[in-house]
């Protein structure tokens, strides 16, 4: 049964993209999404369907690369590359594509995405806990909504935005649920199955069934726990995004005998602890101090990735910590210092790796994280 799930989450990518085909022939408006900041809740209170677009794959940076620099992130030269090859059938039927200003390179690349489909970016503030920085958010989160009316022809009202909050809201508890699986020690899950779970979600046009699907999948795997799984290093991972694609750094770990007992960058962990609070009365400023709580790394200062990181070490019992860099991401490449400090005072093996999108460092990632792993006290 657990093997039934895992295909159909393997499976959501393919299953989905037909059914926005069908949703596209009847009508229906998708719009393409880059980054967690995006509050996908007025894209659905506008009746839309948003779908994840990062690139994870490392066939169009080339093309990338005869506009942008090389010397760039390989996730924002794959999402480009496949923007501008028209080879990402996502984008394609995307009516609209919704940015933020978070890295320098996403921002100044939503600039030249512009001449391939409507853009409409939204201008991140980098401090999160100041009244200055959450007035301009629920400024651009309300210009976001007008982009929305506009561009899709449609009203939203607060019921529907109240309505797509407790959507939201219940599919991330439903992926946290999944994930917290993994407090189990051994784990209940590996590193590629919850991977593979919660990146599926970026695609899902039926957030009602990816909701039951996941407490389907927590249901099933709680109540049957995998026995005579050995006792192996716990290895907490951190650092950029990752999903089906780029995921050589879980592979190689687990390959390697260790389970991954956890994300916490944004396609995993970071977000899943926030909830819209459904108390107030402004379901946009509701919305604006949830995303602008998110602790990724284009915030300055951002305390709060370390509080997670702290309590994650702690609830998944983490043996060791690797954070994973992209090349050319300058945050997260100088975060791991902080990163580092934190891990060594828990005194865990950390292992700090940079890489790109490519297999040619395989071999030097694995003798890497197999020297981190013989590091483990078990
Ligand atoms: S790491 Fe930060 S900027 Fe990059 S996709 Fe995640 S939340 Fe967005
Ligand atoms: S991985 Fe870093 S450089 Fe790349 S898009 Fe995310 S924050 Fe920007």
């Amino acid at each position: 049964m657990l093997d039934e799930f895992m295909q159909g989450f393997a499976n959501a990518r393919e299953v989905n993209l037909m059914r926005i085909k069908e949703a596209k022939d009847q009508g229906g408006k998708v719009v393409g999404i880059y980054c967690t900041f995006c509050p996908q809740e007025l894209i659905l209170a506008a009746g839309a369907i948003p779908v994840g677009l990062c690139g994870m794959s490392e066939t169009p940076i080339a093309a990338a690369e005869e506009t942008l620099p090389r010397n760039l992130c390989p996730l924002i030269k794959s999402s480009y590359g496949f923007a501008a090859t028209e080879t990402c059938p996502f984008f394609f039927f995307s009516d609209l594509i919704v940015g933020e200003t978070t890295c320098d390179g996403k921002k100044k690349m939503f600039e030249l995405m512009e001449d391939l489909k409507p853009v409409h970016v939204m201008q991140l503030p980098h401090l999160n806990n100041s009244q200055a920085s959450l007035e301009l958010w629920v400024g651009e989160v309300r210009r976001l909504k007008d982009r929305l009316e506009e561009e899709l022809q449609v009203n939203i009202s607060d019921q529907d935005i109240w309505e797509a909050i407790e959507v939201i809201n219940q599919e991330k508890r439903a992926i946290k649920a999944m994930f917290d699986l993994n407090r189990a020690d051994p784990p209940l899950l590996s590193g590629m199955e919850i991977l593979t779970a919660a990146w599926s979600r970026s695609f899902s046009s039926d957030k009602g069934e990816m909701i039951n699907n996941l407490n389907g999948l927590v249901e099933e795997v709680a109540h049957k726990p995998k026995n005579g799984r050995a006792k192996a290093p716990r290895v907490l991972l951190t650092g950029c995004p990752v999903g089906l694609g780029t995921e050589k750094v879980v592979r190689l770990t687990e390959e390697l005998g260790a389970y991954v007992v956890a994300m916490e960058n944004c396609s995993g962990y970071k977000t899943l602890e926030l909830q819209t609070d459904t108390e107030g009365t402004d379901p946009i400023v509701a919305l604006a101090e949830k995303y602008l709580s998110i602790p990724c790394s284009c915030m300055s200062p951002n305390p709060a990735r370390l509080e997670l990181l702290e309590s994650m070490i702690e609830d998944f019992r983490a043996d060791a910590v690797i954070d994973l860099t992209w090349q050319a991401c300058h945050t997260y490449n100088i975060e791991a210092y902080e990163v580092g400090k934190l891990v060594k005072s828990k005194e865990l093996p950390y292992l700090h790796l940079e890489s790109d999108y490519s297999n040619s460092d395989l071999e030097s990632l694995k003798v890497r994280i197999e020297a981190m792993l013989e590091m483990v006290d078990m």
